[in-house]
């Protein structure tokens, strides 16, 4: 009687299995990714608002972001996937080094702020609720996380550093968006918050987050530059910025080529500004550089615990103040910043590893274009089949359109290769035509030297 019982189970799984099949078909869904089935707005329907950049152009000419109201947008799907990917890569580094991510609320009650000094601050969106409380959409978290800190009355010294982070929506009322996401009312950021005992641990912990800054960037293949930054409305003891180096960068820094040392330009106030300034550290005439800030260090010292009462108990037993930090990584506007240094001109450039899709397979269109989109089915299902690309493929089955123009258009979205299934895939032996789109070159290759090439890819 007992043995019955896994076999009813069985059938009963297999029953729902085939229903699923059946509706999956019938409904006309795939478990592959086809480009005609993805939802991609034709650009004409685009209007130009001014204030734009070029890589915010090319993000609102090829499907990747869409307008919605003032400094704010639609990610579409290949724009999302780029910044999940980004988001992925973040969380690897971060959480190699201890950093353990969290959530927060958005909303954030006024009490916190006016506490720490700082609802008067310009740029907050404000709220009240039905009983009149109120609250910020949050821009940044230092009062909250310090709150969470604190409310852990028996926090031993044995977990320090205590590194917590998010990557979430943050909200800040600009008073001209412009550039797309490099400056927008809403943007993905990454924020870090870190807890030690002393300074001298506090200080340990912000070189080792500013090695990770610099892995993270160096795996882009985005050159960066980092420079002294001010405190400002953060506040604190020590900062640096992260800049990508572009014409349209908002921040001018004054940068050492003979021995790396930068600095923004608002911290050389006294001196003369224009020219001639020399290097703290070597003397020699530093250059004027625009960049486009992407990251921010803080060493907070204890301004933040201090106010909102996060204290441990150390060695010796005794109830000390946490000294912090905070590490901000604009992700939204890393991704489109990587593009306005990459981009060549036409086409959009993305780092590599958070293309949204790496590889694109291309049916030949003919009278009877069947047989070459059965050859880009089963081409799919092989390269899904490795694990490195597993989510990474998609097919344009958009044989209505000529060989060309589709090309053309995968080119200009930034997929890094692109695969011909020609007549050439129906010789013997077969021939698939790769294409690098970053580097322009083209071979012709077995199916098994394809899929050699192609299992070697790094992706996210
Ligand atoms: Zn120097």
């Amino acid at each position: 009687m007992f043995r019955k019982q896994p076999l009813l189970v069985s059938t009963v799984l297999l029953k729902s299995t085939e229903k699923l099949l059946h509706s999956f078909s019938r409904r006309n869904v795939s478990k592959r990714n086809y480009l005609s089935r993805m939802y991609l707005l034709p650009p004409s329907k685009l209007r130009d608002t001014g204030l734009t950049s070029k890589s915010q152009n090319l993000f609102l000419h090829n499907e990747i972001l869409f307008p919605c109201h003032n400094g704010a947008f639609y990610y579409l799907p290949l724009g999302l996937r780029a910044l999940e990917k980004l988001t992925r890569l973040i969380d690897e580094e971060l959480q190699s080094i201890g950093a353990q991510k969290i959530s927060m609320p958005t909303m954030v009650t006024a009490a916190l702020w006016k506490k720490t000094g700082r609802w008067g601050t310009d740029e907050l969106f404000k709220l009240k609720d039905r009983h009149l409380t109120e609250y910020c959409l949050g821009p940044t978290h230092e009062e909250l996380v310090t709150s969470l800190v604190a409310q852990f009355e028996r926090l031993s010294y044995k977990r320090f550093p205590l590194m917590l982070y998010q990557i979430t929506r943050k909200f800040r009322d600009e008073m001209q968006p412009k550039f797309g996401l490099l400056r927008g009312r809403e943007f993905e950021m990454k924020d870090l918050y870190t807890f030690d005992l002393d300074e001298e641990t506090a200080r340990e912990t912000y070189s080792l987050v500013c090695d990770t800054y610099h892995t993270i960037f160096h795996r882009l293949q985005l050159n960066y530059m980092k420079v002294e930054g001010a405190t400002g409305n953060i506040g604190g003891k020590m900062s640096h910025e992260y800049h990508l180096p572009a014409s349209i960068g908002e921040d001018s820094l004054f940068i050492c080529d003979k021995c790396g040392f930068g600095s923004n330009i608002e911290l050389i106030d006294e001196q003369n500004q224009s020219e001639d300034v020399a290097c703290p550290q070597c003397q020699s005439a530093m250059k004027i550089q625009t960049g486009i800030e992407v990251g921010h260090a803080f060493l907070l010292g204890t301004k933040y615990s201090e106010v909102l009462n996060a204290k441990v108990t150390n060695k010796e037993g005794k109830r000390i103040t946490t000294e912090m930090g905070c590490y901000g990584l604009g992700v939204s506007r890393i991704l489109q910043a990587g593009v306005e240094v990459l981009h060549d001109g036409e086409s959009i450039r993305w780092p590599r590893l958070i293309a949204p899709y790496q590889v694109a397979i291309l049916p030949q269109k003919s009278q009877d274009s069947g047989p070459f989109l059965k050859l880009s089915d089963e081409l799919y299902d092989r390269l899904c089949s490795l694990p490195s690309l597993r989510h990474d493929v998609v097919i344009d089955d958009r044989v209505d359109r000529t060989i060309g123009w589709r090309k053309n258009q995968l080119n200009r979205q930034g997929f890094p290769y692109i695969i011909v299934v020609g007549k050439k895939c129906q010789e013997d032996p077969a021939q698939y035509e790769l294409i690098d789109t970053y580097s322009g070159t083209t071979d012709f290759l077995s199916l098994d030297q394809l899929i050699d090439t192609l299992s070697m890819l790094h992706t996210l």
